[in-house]
């Protein structure tokens, strides 16, 4: 592996690694096209897209050269592409294993959004081609990147507070999702996998435990012309080592933005948690006070940093897994309305 990344980076002048973007949706177009014009240790060096109208914006607004501009057809040829050493897949959930895996066979490191896929089975899949083409697998997960999300981590691993005896999250906004959200196939499930997935990730950080068992209630349905197949809103129950609970809420209809830890000595959260920016905290010795950073930049090349120096990934493909394995769990405690292990 180190033997490869070298000779790929000796390749290129400013010794930046080049990511093509996948699926040019929203979250491609508005964050990370434009903080990778921010970025020390990765520039955006291609597309690949079905929509072709797309293209003479992204040419006009970034340079980007023919030769890596792709469709889904020609997709598998970007492995000809030296231009291109990370392939970032932002495409619908259901799409993430396969875009993922033939990125792989492309012979390219791949960054998938989150959730990572949609079942254990899929994420297995992809780590195993990860590991086949000796390339690292990591998930578009900006909060580790955060200051204040990084300070709930570093009080509660820390003990700062002492112990935690509770952990509490919700994410939710009155959305009107676009429609692949709110179709199970190609979500997996409604705001959980969405919006949830930061809480479960918030809960997990924030006390560096994992959750021991789970149950789960679907919220009340008030619109059930637009959340015909999935959940409006849910809330969950983590149980945690050591007698720590964790309650965890999501919706596509009420507002709320937060994680709360209630330690030994007092508390700590942010009232504004998982936007991309505008993050606001307090711990007991008062408001938390960090320079706002662009998240999606520090991620990629936090992201890339690691693989330049053969370094484990701060969010690796594992712990995509895991959270889909814990999303999962989370609807299942939902329609057995049993508590799961
Ligand atoms: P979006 O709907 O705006 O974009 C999806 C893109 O996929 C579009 O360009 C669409 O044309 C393309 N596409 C290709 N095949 C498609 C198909 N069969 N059906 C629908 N679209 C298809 O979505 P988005 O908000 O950009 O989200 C994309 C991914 O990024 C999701 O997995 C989402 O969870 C993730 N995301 C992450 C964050 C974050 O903060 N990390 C934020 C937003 C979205």
């Amino acid at each position: 592996n180190e033997q490869s990344n070298k000779t790929k980076m000796a390749n290129r002048k400013d010794g930046k690694l080049g990511i093509a973007l996948v699926g040019l949706g929203n979250y491609a177009t508005n964050q990370l096209a434009p903080a990778l014009q921010q970025t020390e240790h990765c520039t955006l060096a291609g597309i690949v897209t079905g929509t072709p109208s797309k293209i003479p914006v992204w040419k006009e607004r970034y340079g980007i050269v023919d030769k890596n501009i792709y469709n889904y057809d020609n997709y598998d040829s970007i492995k000809d592409n030296p231009d291109i050493d990370i392939i970032y897949v932002v495409l619908p959930n259901s799409m993430h294993a396969e875009y993922t895996i033939r990125g792989f066979e492309a012979g390219k490191h791949v960054i998938c959004e989150k959730p990572m896929a949609i079942t254990v089975e899929e994420c297995d899949g992809m780590i195993a081609a990860a590991k086949k083409a000796n390339r690292d697998l990591s998930i578009g997960y900006r909060l580790h990147f955060d200051p204040y999300n990084l300070e709930m981590v570093r009080s509660g691993t820390k003990k700062i507070y002492g112990e935690i005896k509770k952990i509490s999250g919700g994410f939710g906004f009155r959305a009107n999702p676009s429609q692949w959200r709110l179709t199970q196939k190609y979500a997996g499930g409604g705001p959980l996998m969405d919006l949830g997935i930061y809480v479960i990730q918030g809960m997990c950080y924030t006390t560096g435990m994992e959750p021991l068992a789970v149950t789960a209630q679907e919220g009340e349905k008030t619109d059930f012309e637009r959340f015909r197949e999935v959940e409006q809103s849910l809330t969950w129950q983590f149980e945690f080592p050591g007698g720590i609970t964790g309650e965890g809420r999501t919706s596509y209809n009420d507002g709320m933005n937060f994680l709360k830890a209630e330690a030994e000595k007092g508390v700590f959260e942010l009232t504004s948690a998982f936007n991309y920016t505008g993050q606001r905290g307090s711990t007991p010795d008062g408001p938390m006070n960090f320079p706002r950073v662009n998240q999606q930049a520090k991620q990629m090349d936090g992201i890339v940093l690691a693989i330049k120096n053969n370094k484990p990934s701060i969010v690796p493909s594992e712990m995509g897994r895991r959270d889909v394995k814990y999303l999962q769990a989370v609807y299942e405690a939902m329609r057995t309305g049993k508590r799961i292990e």
